[in-house]
């Protein structure tokens, strides 16, 4: 039981653009049995509104709007409290209030609906950190709503961060979904880049995959980059992590080596693998022969950190 603000760990790969901690998430206030009628009467309290996965933005903002008449909706999600920013006084309580559909009346001053992924490189510190956590849990509400183990439709509690059956009792807990990613290297310190199948134009990213279970996630970097290129890896080490809320994934970022060269992509998942020198992947970026991940990916700053700096891409290219 702590209400002490969550501290900056800044990892070897550095601060990454989703990992924030802005936002102290208060769990000892979530299990106040009157918690949305303490701070719905609070004229400080601001709400924060999603609808179809996308917040209301106004601008590079949040809008965190005072508490409606009508309240906080069927399936409030308390948020925590502010850190010191200057767009609000700390302590404020922020709570997700989840709508069926984008209301129009809410879009005032220029405010409009956007996606995490749409606005995340806009987004201060607070922000980024408030549309991380509403987007992790609120998808999670969404792909949860029945008990698992007797079928029954669960009642939310404890601020929107457990739901509850009534018929057998059992509690069930946000679900996240660990997945590696790693920038493999070879001896002359080459990348090895994958193409997805399913992906669109001529994409090479760092490859990655769902940790099983039972698995460790050193294992999981081997079984995954033999899975899906048929080199095998050793040495793995972490360096840092960050939530991606697409839905519900905690990607967790490794380095590994290899002495083997010849690859075999699975031709399912992988398409296309290729080794990269530094010259090499910054010259079939800049000339749009490849494009590689967005900023806000933790595949991108794994091959920034090899590549020592960032790339440099076309100007007119679109990042997905
Ligand atoms: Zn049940």
């Amino acid at each position: 039981m702590s209400s002490s603000a969550p501290v900056a760990v800044v990892p070897p790969l550095g601060l990454l653009p989703l990992a924030r901690t802005a936002v102290d998430r208060g769990s000892d206030r979530r299990v106040a049995a009157d918690l949305f009628e303490q701070i719905r009467t609070n004229p400080a309290t601001r709400v924060m509104y999603m609808a179809g996965g996308k917040a209301l933005i106004n601008s590079t903002e949040v809008v965190l709007a005072p508490v409606a008449e009508t309240g906080f909706g069927d399936v409030p999600i308390y948020l925590g409290r502010t850190l010191a920013d200057a767009q609000e006084p700390a302590g404020t309580d922020v709570v997700l209030v989840t709508l069926a559909q984008e209301d129009p009346l809410l879009e005032i001053d220029g405010a409009r609906w956007a996606s995490l992924r749409e606005v995340a490189v806009l987004l201060g510190e607070l922000d980024a950190a408030l549309f991380v956590e509403a987007a992790a849990v609120s998808n999670w509400h969404a792909a949860h709503t029945h008990c698992p183990r007797c079928g029954a439709a669960t009642v939310p509690e404890q601020g929107g961060w457990v739901r509850r059956c009534p018929q057998d009792n059992s509690q069930h807990f946000p679900r996240t979904d660990p997945a590696i990613i790693v920038a493999i290297t070879d001896p002359q310190d080459r990348i090895l880049l994958g193409s997805a199948a399913a992906w669109k134009g001529n994409r090479y990213s760092t490859l990655a995959g769902f940790v099983e279970p039972g698995e460790s996630l050193e294992a999981a970097v081997i079984r995954e980059v033999a899975e899906e290129s048929g080199l095998t890896v050793h040495s793995p080490q972490y360096l840092g992590s960050q939530p991606w809320p697409f839905p519900c994934s905690l990607m967790l970022g490794f380095t590994a080596r290899t002495e083997d060269t010849a690859t075999t992509p699975d031709g399912v998942e992988i398409s296309d693998v290729r080794w990269f020198t530094r010259e090499e992947l910054g010259e079939a970026v800049a000339s749009g022969e490849i494009t590689i991940a967005s900023g806000i990916s933790i595949a991108r700053n794994l091959i920034e950190r090899w590549y020592g700096g960032p790339i440099t891409e076309p100007e007119v290219e679109a990042q997905a």
